[in-house]
């Protein structure tokens, strides 16, 4: 495995940046300028989501290809229930290919409408699944990460069976691991320790996400039953309908969140752009993390770029 995760220093902090493929191609040309842009900040690698079922296969390879050619590393989510026969296995060919050396190995949610998740195959029932599918037909030639969940999955009834299921991932070949977005370092911290009593000792990067509005923010956190700090709530509710305070506010909170874990010595990020670049260029300045207007286009890029007659 060639993945970057492995050279980098233990007292640095790094960070990855969370894309979506868009869904139009005038979309995926907007994304790979800001890409571009982002690549300045020096993300360890970009992880590209892939649709509920496979449903953005094409654009997220696509993405991924295109980044790659970037001379940026990527992280390809992939899951592994309700797939299309063949798909996983075409998939993990193309995205060799691509030259994508890390993927994220996810078990995948129950398809829009429905509200409880049924396995459809018996191969694929849970993401440990495609952890050794991934291990059994590539060896070590992907850098593989998992999901985490610091306030416990939906479908667990309780937390230290989440962390025991964890650990097996671990145990059948997980490199690293993200979490689940949260906005309580405290909960966090508890889990977190919790994981390495256990054994878990391979990287956990927190997911963290700068809120950029209110509306959506409220609806993505009750989608996933995420719990708000009181605090953080009533000063959201006092600024909602002022969309710049809003995002202020979310590039601070990130900031203040990044920076007590980062004195619980926690490296390592996982950040959730939503396609966007300037709340994560504002929190990583605003932690000392990158230079002020870093716009510096990476020397890998500028020569893709000439490569496109660009
Ligand atoms: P699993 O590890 O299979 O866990 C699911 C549940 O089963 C948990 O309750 C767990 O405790 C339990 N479990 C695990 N292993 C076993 C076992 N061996 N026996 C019994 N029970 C077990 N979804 C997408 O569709 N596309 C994406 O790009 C995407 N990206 C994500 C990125 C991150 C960082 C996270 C946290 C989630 C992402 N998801 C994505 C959502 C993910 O698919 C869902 O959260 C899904 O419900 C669970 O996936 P998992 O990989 O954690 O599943």
């Amino acid at each position: 495995v060639t993945s970057r995760i492995a050279q980098l220093a233990p007292s640095q902090p790094f960070y990855t940046f969370e894309v979506f493929p868009p869904k139009t191609d005038a979309g995926l040309a907007n994304l790979v300028d800001r890409v571009d842009r982002m690549s300045a900040l020096d993300p360890t690698w970009m992880h590209v989501t892939w649709g509920a079922g496979g449903s953005t296969q094409e654009r997220s390879l696509e993405l991924s290809g295109a980044i790659q050619g970037m001379g940026l590393e990527t992280c390809l989510h992939l899951t592994c229930t309700n797939l299309e026969e063949g798909v996983l296995e075409r998939t993990l060919q193309r995205a060799k290919d691509l030259g994508v050396v890390n993927l994220l190995a996810l078990r995948g949610d129950p398809p829009r409408g429905e509200e409880y998740w049924t396995a459809s195959s018996d191969e694929f029932q849970h993401a440990i699944d495609l952890v050794r599918y991934i291990r059994k037909e590539y060896g070590n030639e992907f850098c593989i990460g998992v999901a985490g969940y610091p306030e416990g999955h939906a479908d667990s009834a309780d937390k230290l069976a989440d962390i025991e299921h964890l650990y097996e991932k671990q145990e059948a070949g997980a490199d690293f691991v993200v979490t689940q977005l949260f906005y309580d370092v405290e909960v966090f911290k508890k889990w977190y320790k919790a994981c390495r009593d256990r054994g878990i000792t391979i990287p956990i990067l927190p997911g963290i996400m700068p809120i950029q509005n209110y509306l959506s923010f409220r609806r993505m956190t009750n989608l996933c039953g995420t719990h708000i700090p009181e605090d953080i709530l009533s000063d959201l509710e006092r600024i909602q309908h002022d969309d710049a305070a809003v995002k202020d506010y979310g590039v601070q909170l990130a900031v203040k969140m990044m920076r007590a874990l980062f004195e619980h010595g926690i490296r390592g990020y996982h950040l959730c752009t939503l396609n966007l670049e300037k709340s994560v260029t504002r929190v990583l300045e605003l932690l000392e993390w990158v230079e002020p207007g870093a716009t510096r286009t990476r020397p890998a890029v500028q020569k893709a770029l000439a490569a496109n007659g660009a």
